[in-house]
């Protein structure tokens, strides 16, 4: 094609038919294999983003190729007026993930946060009245790009292009119990929360944290939402990490690794909301189609399974140890963050001086072969393949360790 021309000599896309969202230059990727991903000119990069958190599985999957190819071939999409049997599958084994009577199926994590914010509004409307439908966020938080579930994500380059969000958004300190005991009222219809904030910089939530939270959200009947897009399927180890942290969420919503890089998305819900819902009051043209669902039944076989997940928490124990080293020997490496395989190591400060580190880091990381990302200002985050092995983490560590010892 004529416009990929100018493409051919290089890794590196300037000239893209992209919005200016994104930074230039883009780097062209061509394939993956594990835990490594080949870019155009031939040369290797190990993977510790997993493409933002999803390619848990790795690349070059045979099996999930095939499972997508052989259900393409019968029936690609039906929309929800009909359904199919992956699609009810993959329903049956999420709701018996937990306490919960249904699924909604959508597309993103930001489409699986709206159902979540709609449904508890909806609860709060039928079984408290009018007017009950403030929802209380977090400061850092992060939950997607649409305008209800922007409006949960309180980071001002995000939020003010596009003001007025939805009104009735207040947003509480993260794991700070009194002024969450001072703020939640039963004015609100929900709690939007995830158990570790995996854009904002990794904190993760503390045990008597998520016991104010289960407690007042009982006590005052409001819908507890663990947004578990980044967390959810095994990163933390355990199915939820909402259970590793104590959380007691009536609603969890998933949506990254859920079909092994495909895009769909699930907001779990129980059976006090499924049953005031009516025909038509929410919907989806795409979600939970059957390919996408084929996918991800494959992928829930593979990583439900204990020994998947108990291997995914002595990694999460080993690559805690070894950043945890980087910070005993590194005085820019500040403290190690996160939990499971979604990890971060604080470099420097949270400024502006703190922000470039992070970036340069990042940048050196990737002309050495590893790929990294970014949460917060000023930490790297490290959410790998959740097949990845002690020796590949072994590998990127070493990368990050030439990279503090030369700074
Ligand atoms: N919630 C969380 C916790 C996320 O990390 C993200 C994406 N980074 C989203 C929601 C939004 O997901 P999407 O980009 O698929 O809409």
């Amino acid at each position: 094609m004529e416009h990929l021309d100018k493409y051919e000599v290089t890794t590196l896309a300037y000239d893209v038919p992209f919005p200016n969202n994104y930074t230039i230059p883009f780097h062209i990727l061509e394939y993956g294999k594990g835990c490594y991903i080949w870019d155009k000119s031939g040369k290797a990069f190990l993977d510790f983003g997993s493409g933002i958190a999803v390619n848990a599985l790795g690349y070059g999957r045979e099996d999930l190729a095939e499972t997508a190819s052989e259900q393409m071939k019968k029936l690609i999409h039906v929309s929800n007026l009909y359904t199919t049997e992956p699609t009810l599958e993959l329903g049956f084994k999420l709701t018996s993930s937990g306490n919960f009577d249904a699924v909604h199926f959508g597309n993103s994590g930001s489409e699986a946060n709206e159902a979540a914010l709609k449904y508890a509004r909806l609860y709060s409307q039928r079984t408290k009245g009018e007017g009950k439908h403030k929802i209380l966020a977090f400061k850092n938080a992060f939950h997607g790009r649409t305008m209800g579930a922007l409006s949960c994500t309180p980071t001002e380059k995000y939020q003010a292009p596009f003001a007025p969000l939805m009104p009735g958004v207040e947003f509480c300190e993260y794991n700070n119990e009194a002024e969450l005991e001072n703020m939640l009222t039963e004015d609100f219809a929900a709690v939007i929360v995830e158990p570790v904030q995996g854009e904002g910089g990794l904190d993760v939530m503390k045990a008597g944290f998520a016991k104010k939270l289960n407690n007042l959200c009982k006590k005052l009947d409001v819908i507890l939402i663990a947004d578990e897009v980044q967390t959810g399927i095994g990163r933390s180890g355990f199915p939820y990490a909402s259970s590793v942290v104590g959380l007691e969420p009536d609603i969890i919503t998933l949506s990254k690794p859920l079909a092994g890089g495909l895009p769909l998305s699930a907001t779990l819900i129980p059976e006090k909301v499924n049953k005031l819902i009516h025909p038509g009051e929410h919907g989806t043209t795409f979600g939970g189609g059957p390919v996408t669902c084929a996918v991800a039944n494959k992928v829930l076989d593979i990583i439900f399974t204990p020994t998947f997940l108990t291997d995914v928490q002595k990694k999460g124990e080993y690559i805690g140890v070894k950043l945890q080293e980087l910070v005993d020997k590194h005085p820019a490496a500040k403290q190690v963050k996160g939990l499971g395989l979604l990890r971060g190591l604080e470099v420097g400060t949270a400024d502006e001086e703190g922000t470039k580190l992070a970036g340069k880091i990042i940048e050196e990381a990737k002309e050495n072969g590893l790929l990294l990302l970014r949460s917060g200002k000023n930490i790297l985050r490290i959410a790998p393949p959740l097949v990845i092995t002690e020796k590949e983490i072994d590998k990127g560590i070493e990368i990050i360790n030439v990279i503090l010892e030369a700074l």
